[in-house]
């Protein structure tokens, strides 16, 4: 299923121009527009899922798959000294795009990013450590 007002549907079908770097039936990986580092893609699939939540198992399997194959690539080709991957979930969690995409993102010794894609910690009791174990047990 497409949704006629999302942008990355119609860059993924094609119908908008973008640096694809590849392409199968069920995704297109382009260069993100504004790159956090020389390299920065984000796999998109053609069908539109707004996040993880609604993706198929299957699907998400296949991305993963082909994040290990553009990972190899990347590391071979731009000789990057690593690479993130992200995948952002909701506002809260920064996605701006909501058609699901995962970020790959080479990184550089020193590329000016070393402070950025972390987080703060929280220092939890052991209490609070036991009630979210709790709840996440599955
Ligand atoms: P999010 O914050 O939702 O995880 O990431 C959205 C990403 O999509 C951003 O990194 C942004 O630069 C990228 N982006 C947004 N619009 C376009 C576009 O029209 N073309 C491309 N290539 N990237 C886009
Ligand atoms: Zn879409």
């Amino acid at each position: 299923m497409k949704d006629s007002n999302c942008i990355f549907c119609k860059i993924s079908g094609g119908e908008i121009p973008s640096k694809t770097i590849y392409e199968d039936e069920e995704f297109r990986v382009i260069l993100d527009i504004s790159p956090a580092t020389k390299g920065h893609a984000l796999i998109l699939p053609k069908e539109h899922y707004a996040n993880i939540y609604e993706m198929p198992e299957e699907t998400a399997a296949h991305v993963m798959k082909l994040a290990r194959k553009l990972a190899v690539h990347m590391k071979e080709t731009l000789k990057c000294d690593g690479l993130n991957i992200m995948q952002n979930n909701g506002e809260a969690a920064g996605q701006t795009v909501f058609h699901f995409h995962m970020h790959l993102i080479p990184r550089y010794k020193q590329d000016g990013n070393e402070d950025k894609l972390c987080w703060n910690h929280l220092e939890l009791s052991e209490e609070e450590f036991q009630a979210i174990h709790q709840k996440l047990k599955l």
